[in-house]
């Protein structure tokens, strides 16, 4: 069992069986979200419950390496969570916010050619727990750059590793847990969840967690084009996923984004622009336009400047909003669909190769329920 995986009430329930008083519960609950420690410095709760602790309730969220880029601005962070898994997480510090994107899957079946994630095929879901637990690691980061602000975290985005609406239920559980006002208190309208297109998962999305953003990471405006950059178009062509997105606005009364990775000479010409958009007026999205990271397994390469202010330009004159959003720690392999086990860290034999085939549309239908 991980503690991040159990709610105040759980966790209140589980240490009543010990014989523990109510109030000790909500002192480790605090001690572990708010203060993002571990047991050993919970130093106020008695040393035999804290070996308990340790023992029997494990917080496994190990560190393996820690890697800065940007001149320290971004932060990579190969963690080991729950049952051994191993992800990548990175926190980014701006002007007026710190923002953490975490993983949902270790690796990922979506098989996006141009993302190192999809390359490694998945390995395993993360629970709830697992995920929120990178949220953790941030928000002690954070407390360490930015002592005086009192909440120093203040972004999260489902950007990582893996499809975070292909592991629906612990992705609902991971957000719950970070919006709990017991725990981190996050705004849930500074949590945001991307998804490539896994329409069922949007709509629960909605019911379950209403003010939390959407982003889309569409990349083709046609079909024949998006199947072949973004498999899962295949199961969901745009038509449907215009009409998800559709429900989802309906539901929540938000405003989505729409990511755009540009690539030399794929995506990235007038027509795919003229076709974006229409598409993206009718989606009332935002359009981030992010110019392609290189990865070991795909031969193209990122837009030219000239050509990505070109296609910026289509799409703004359609009157839509668009941001080219800058590439954060490309050089530490922790930018947009860089994620991968860092190869520098990990042995050779610990890079499995996971499950690449497009998992089933019944079956994902069947992980949101
Ligand atoms: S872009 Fe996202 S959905 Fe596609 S393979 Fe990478 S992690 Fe998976």
């Amino acid at each position: 069992m991980n503690a991040y995986d159990l709610s105040l009430e759980e966790l209140s329930e589980h240490l009543a069986t010990w014989g523990e008083p109510p109030f000790r519960a909500r002192q480790v609950f605090d001690g572990l979200w708010r203060r993002a420690a571990t047991y050993e410095e919970l130093t106020d709760l008695p040393r035999a419950l804290r070996e308990r602790l340790a023992e029997e309730l494990p917080t496994r969220l190990e560190v393996i390496t820690e890697r800065d880029a940007d001149g320290g601005a971004t932060r990579k962070g190969l963690l080991r969570l729950g049952d051994g898994h191993v992800v990548e997480a990175v926190l980014m510090a701006y002007p007026h916010r710190m923002t953490v994107c975490v993983s949902s899957q270790t690796g990922c079946a979506m098989g996006c050619g141009f993302c190192a994630t999809g390359q490694m095929g998945l390995l395993n879901n993360l629970t709830g727990g697992e995920i929120a637990s990178q949220v953790v690691w941030a928000h002690r980061a954070a407390r360490v750059a930015r002592p005086e602000a009192e909440k120093p975290l203040t972004n999260v985005v489902f950007m990582g590793m893996g499809e975070p609406l292909a592991n629906y239920r612990h992705t609902r559980d991971a957000v719950g847990r970070l919006l709990d006002p017991a725990g981190l208190d996050l705004a849930a309208r500074h949590v945001t969840v991307s998804t490539v297109g896994v329409v069922p998962g949007i709509r629960r999305l909605a019911e379950d967690h209403p003010q939390v953003g959407l982003a889309v990471s569409l990349h083709a405006a046609d079909d024949d084009l998006r199947s072949e950059l973004v498999p899962v178009n295949r199961l969901w062509p745009l038509d449907e996923l215009e009409q998800a997105v559709a429900d989802w606005r309906g539901l929540t009364h938000r405003r989505p984004s729409i990511e755009w990775t540009m690539i030399d000479g794929l995506n990235d010409d007038a027509r795919q622009a003229r076709l974006l958009a229409p598409l993206a007026r009718r989606m009332h999205a935002h359009v981030n336009l992010i110019p392609m990271n290189p990865t070991p397994h795909f031969g193209y390469g990122p837009s030219p400047p000239e050509r990505l202010r070109r296609f910026a330009d289509i799409v703004r004159g359609g009157g839509v909003p668009v941001t080219v959003r800058d590439t954060r720690g490309r050089e530490i392999d922790a930018a947009c669909g860089q994620l991968h086990w860092d190869a520098a860290a990990t042995a050779p034999s610990e890079h499995p190769v996971g499950d690449r085939e497009l998992p089933a549309r019944e079956d994902l239908e069947a992980a949101t329920r």
